[in-house]
This record gives structure tokens, sequence and C-alpha cells, in this order.
């Protein structure tokens, strides 16, 4: 596999060295090669998608092939303006010269993708890779075997492999290619497994992005329009079977609406998938048996709510709503990644904030409330990735929002024009004429030091 690898990487150099992929011609080209290659495929892949994940056909279109082709439209049209080399403003002392921002893309770059979103989230960043002028290989998530076929065999039908290439394997495979060195490498996944992708890539001291994971809190003030928030939440929650880096993680109601919100949501998920969400076609299965017990073992702390019902053969698991649960409690402590949403309450805004702040930074935070001043409190005194006020996980939909972690849920960003300088180097560039030149800098500089100071002092 390494040996593979890195014949590919060295193809790729020589591929990206011969300048082709810089001209926007070309990049334009393949992001529509790309396209059309998905168009042409999209129901082996929401069939692979079925077998992989049990994902409704609506929830593949919606989260894995549609929202690709906006991320790919909005490139082809914004890309000439985005490649611009960008003039700014040269700092007076730099006379006479001007200043420019040049987009340098990278070079090779790796990514590496999830079993959630197994087909979108390792093809939108190609398109920014590509779109960036890059060269790419590809490693998509081996729990979705499947799916990780249909987008080897995408890959292989529409680019030679010294320009993108997709390479199939688990751990074992990840960390032999890891050992490479690339110029890039974008990530999605897990915070410990991204952790040793950032140690392999210190090795080579090569930039990385990395999109993790992490426990999105999603506050319901005394304010919040409880029947529309119940719907939001419960979309954003269940969509995938929770299986979402940014679904909601768990609840924090105010106390004086707890009551009523939670008819709202139990009326809610019966309108959404049925007295028997086993029965919806609505409603996906956890990934494989390993998360099945670990999302079901969840469940033994807390009091259940609504829900709770498992069924290890299907790897079911309802759209639950637990209480009673304690920060001490395992679901706590980790990312739930399932269909179990915790509900905590509060008294004072300021405590919610509090428990928020107490856990590590996460991918997105929620807010439902109709005061724009208390809607300014939170996001004030809390940090996320992103998130959403009175909505869930849409934000992640806009091509013109940074889509990203902080702390613990990641670094860097991409979708839009993030995707494109996530896959660029800001190559700064002063041109300066030769008509002048000031003699003051050059050495022997005996004498000018008051000279200089007073200069400094003008311009400072
Ligand atoms: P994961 O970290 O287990 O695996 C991701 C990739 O890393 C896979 O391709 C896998 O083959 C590889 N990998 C796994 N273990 C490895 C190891 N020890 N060494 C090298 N490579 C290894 O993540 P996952 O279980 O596929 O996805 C779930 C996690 O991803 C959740 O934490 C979720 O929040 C996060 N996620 C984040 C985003 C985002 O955009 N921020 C999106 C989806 C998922």
């Amino acid at each position: 596999m390494t040996a593979n690898t890195g014949a590919i990487l060295e193809r790729q150099r020589a591929f990206f060295s011969s300048g082709k992929t810089r001209e926007h011609a070309f990049r334009v080209e393949q992001l529509r090669k790309l396209r059309d290659a998905i168009r042409s495929r999209e129901d082996p892949v929401m069939e692979a998608l079925k077998e992989d994940l049990g994902k409704p056909p609506f929830e593949s279109y919606a989260g894995e092939i549609g929202i690709l082709y906006l991320e790919i439209a909005h490139t082809l049209r914004h890309l000439n303006e985005w490649m611009k080399t960008r003039s700014v403003p040269t700092p007076i002392l730099h006379f006479p010269s001007t200043s420019a921002i040049h987009w340098q893309p990278y070079g090779a770059a790796l990514i590496i993708g999830p079993w959630n979103y197994p087909f979108q989230l390792i093809l939108a960043p190609l398109v920014g890779a590509i779109a960036a002028g890059n060269c790419a290989v590809l490693k998509p998530s081996e729990l979705a075997p499947r799916t990780s076929s249909t987008v080897a065999a995408l890959v292989a039908e529409t680019f030679p492999d010294d320009y993108i290439a997709a390479v199939e394997g688990g751990v074992e495979e990840t960390r032999e290619i890891l050992r490479e060195r690339f110029d890039t490498i974008f990530f999605t996944g897990g915070t410990a497994v991204g952790r040793i992708v950032m140690e392999a890539a210190a090795k080579h001291l090569t930039p990385v992005t990395l999109e993790l994971g992490g426990k999105s809190p999603t506050i319901v003030d005394r304010d919040a329009r409880l029947d529309c928030a119940a719907r939001r939440i419960a979309w954003g929650k269940f969509f995938n079977a929770g299986q979402t880096c940014l679904a909601p993680d768990y609840l924090l109601v105010h106390r004086d609406v707890r009551e009523p919100f939670l008819e709202e949501m139990t009326k809610t998920l019966r309108a959404f998938y049925g007295d028997d969400p086993r029965r919806s076609p609505d409603y996906a299965r956890i990934i494989n048996d390993r998360h099945f017990r670990r999302i079901a073992a969840l469940m033994e702390e807390g009091r259940i709510l609504h829900g709770g019902e498992t069924d290890p053969g299907e790897r079911y698991i309802a759209p639950t709503l637990i209480g009673n649960v304690t920060l001490e409690d395992l679901i706590m402590r980790e990312e739930i990644f399932g269909p179990l949403l915790p509900v905590l309450s509060f008294t004072e805004l300021d405590e919610a904030i509090d428990l928020v702040n107490r856990l590590p930074r996460p991918l997105a935070l929620y807010l439902f409330s109709e005061s724009a001043g208390r809607q300014e409190r939170v996001l004030a005194r809390t940090s996320s990735g992103g998130g959403c006020i009175n909505d869930t996980i849409s934000h992640v939909g806009s091509q013109e929002l940074p889509f990203g972690g902080i702390g613990d849920s990641g670094m860097g960003a991409y979708h839009g024009r993030y995707s494109f300088e996530a896959f660029s180097q800001a190559r700064g560039i002063l041109k300066r004429s030769t008509r002048i030149d000031m003699p003051l800098r050059y050495p022997p500089y005996r004498g000018r030091i008051s000279l200089l100071k007073r200069l400094f002092r003008i311009l400072g």
C-alpha cells in the first residue's frame, strides 16, 4: 500500500510540476467532470449509502449529493474572482513598491474522510483542492465499504491517478499513507484520530485542516417558539440517526418551558417517524455493531423520557430523549454521535452559558430565543466553530460561511471561498521599483539611528 501511494505521489508531483493544474480552464474542466461523474452515478451512490447506513434517499440526496452540486456550482461561479491576484496597499516605508497576494496551490493534498457522510465529506474537500490547483489522494472511510468502493471507482473512471487518486483501506493503511510527505492534509473524523494525523503531519511540517467532532450544545430559552424549535432540533438531531458531526448533542432547556417543550418534541417525533420509527422509511440505522453497543450503553444512565427501543439485529436505536443526566454521566463526557438527546435544564441563562463553557469548545452551538439581547449575550460569552440561532445544522449548507471547528473540534475551515483558501498558500509578494534606491537602510549605519527613530515615530 505505501509503495503504491508513494508511487502515485511521485507521479502527482511530476504532474503538478508541469503547471497544468494551475490553469483556470483546467480547474473548471475538472470541476465539471466531477459534477458530471456524480450526476451519472446518483442511483449507485444512494444504493451504497442505503447499504452502509440505511440512509433514506431523501437524506442521501440532501446531505451527500445535492450539497456537492451547490458547492461545485458556487465554485465554478466564483473561481475566476478567487484566483485573481489580490492587490493590497503598501506601507509608505517601502515606496516605490506595489504589494499583492498570489494564491499558490500547495501541491499534492491528502484528504481523509469519515463514514457518516462518506460520499460528501470526501468529495467536498476535493472541490476545494481542485479549485485551488492541487493534485489529491483521497482515502475514504473503510467503515462505509460500499460507498468507499463507489468513490474509488468514480475517481478512477474520471481522473488519471497522477492528478487525483483514491486509495482504499483501514487504520493500518491510513497510518502507512500518513508516513508519506504530502503538501497539505485535510482530515475529517474524530478528535482522537485528528491528533494522530497532526502528529504524523508534524514529521514533515505538513499543514493540516482538521474537521473534528464534539458535543454541540443546544439551548432552548424561555422565549423560544417551542413548536418550531422542537421541529428544527428533532430534524437536526435525528437526521442520519444522529450520526452527524454537528448534530445537537445535548439540550439545555429553560425550566419554565421544559414540560411544554418536551411535549412538543414528543409530538414532533410522532409526526416525523410515526408510532414505530423502526418502520419509518425516513429513519437511518447505526453504522456498525461496535457503535450500536457504544450508543446503547450510553442509555444505561439517566431516565428515558421518550423512545429507548433498540434492535441489535437491525442496528436500530429509536429517537430517544433522556432526562436526569449529570455532567459526570458518560453521555455528557463523550460525543454521542447517535440518536440520543440528553435534556438538561437551567433557570438563568448564565447557568447555561457556564455549563457550555465547562466542556471542550464544540463544532456548533445552537440557540433558540426570540430576544436579540439574549442571542448576543450567548454569542459573546461562548465559543464554537459555528452554529445557528433558531435552527440547527443549516449553516453547513451555506457556501458563504466558513465551516470548521475550534479547539477540540478542529482547526481551519472550508466551503466556498474558504475551501479555496484552505488548499492555497496566500503568497505575499512585494514588487519594488529600481528607479529609486534609498541608501538609509544599507550599512554602514553609523549616525543614522536617530534619523531612523524619527522616521518610525512619524510612520508609527
Ligand atoms: P475516525 O476518526 O474514526 O475515522 C476517520 C478516518 O480516519 C477514516 O478514514 C479512518 O480510516 C481513519 N482512521 C481511523 N483510525 C485511524 C488511526 N488510528 N490512524 C490513522 N487513521 C485512522 O472518524 P469516524 O468514526 O469515521 O467519524 C466520526 C467522527 O468524525 C465523529 O467524531 C464526528 O464528529 C467527526 N466528524 C466531523 C466532521 C466535521 O466536518 N467536522 C464531519 C463528520 C464527522
